[in-house]
């Protein structure tokens, strides 16, 4: 079986950018499973169906072909041979993401293609529930956490950064909306595996979240490159 790190936690406490340094320093995938939320959650916009029609929401689900490939710095997400890496970005489709993200019946298909990609060679992945469903044989898994306010700093720089104007306050409740949805949804909600390595990026610039997370992983003894401990 293929290597796997797993990178956990709530909402823009940075484990995008961590897992795609992390995999990239190890020369390892990247997997983006946020990005499979997006990718259906922007289907069901588009289609004008309600997140909440769990029966039409997992119809479309079913009917979906979605691929996350590229290098981790080049990473892009494929619906129905489209890409559709840059349009998922957006608050409209954070919220219709965390939405489908709570009926089981999409979970079980998302968990499914994510798994796939285990059969790609080794791999940093990223997300909820990686930890706890998606691969519970992980061989390191982390918990990235910050306080909501750092969080809130960062998410807001990053959708500025790309043009779209948002308020603190909008992206600080944006966040917290999320994250209650993850945390208290019935099925695969956000949490800590007990196995899981905590790690607090609050008071951490990038370089110390990289270093944080490869120093967990060069402890491991099948870490399959010396790059973790250089
Ligand atoms: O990580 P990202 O913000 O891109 O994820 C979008 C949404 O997808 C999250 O708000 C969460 O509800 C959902 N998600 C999930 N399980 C994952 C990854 C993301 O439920 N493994």
């Amino acid at each position: 079986m293929s290597f796997v790190v797993v990178i956990d936690g709530p909402s823009a406490a940075g484990k995008s950018t961590t897992a795609r340094a992390v995999a990239e320093r190890l020369g390892m995938r990247y997997l983006d499973t946020g990005a499979f939320y997006r990718a259906l959650a922007l289907k069901v916009a588009q289609a004008g169906v309600r997140a909440d029609d769990a029966a039409a929401v997992t119809a479309i689900a079913r009917g979906s072909v979605i691929d996350f490939s590229g290098s981790p710095s080049q990473a892009h997400v494929f619906l129905d041979g489209r890409d559709v890496s840059g349009e998922i970005r957006t608050p409209e489709v954070s919220e219709m993401a965390s939405r489908v993200a709570a009926v089981p019946e999409v979970r079980r298909l998302m968990v499914e293609w994510q798994r796939a990609m285990r059969e790609r060679g080794p791999l940093v992945g990223e997300g909820r529930d990686l930890g706890t469903v998606v691969f519970p044989d992980a061989d390191v898994k982390i918990f990235l956490e910050a306080d909501v306010e750092t969080r809130a700093k960062r998410r807001c720089r990053e959708l500025q950064a790309r043009g779209i104007a948002v308020s603190l306050d909008a992206v600080r409740e944006d966040i917290e909306r999320r994250d209650h949805r993850d945390i208290t949804r019935p099925d695969s909600p956000l949490l800590a595996a007990g196995d899981s390595h905590r790690v607090d990026s609050s008071g951490l610039d990038l370089d110390a979240q990289v270093d944080a997370v490869l120093a967990v992983i060069a402890a491991h003894p099948r870490c399959p490159s010396s790059r973790a401990s250089g």
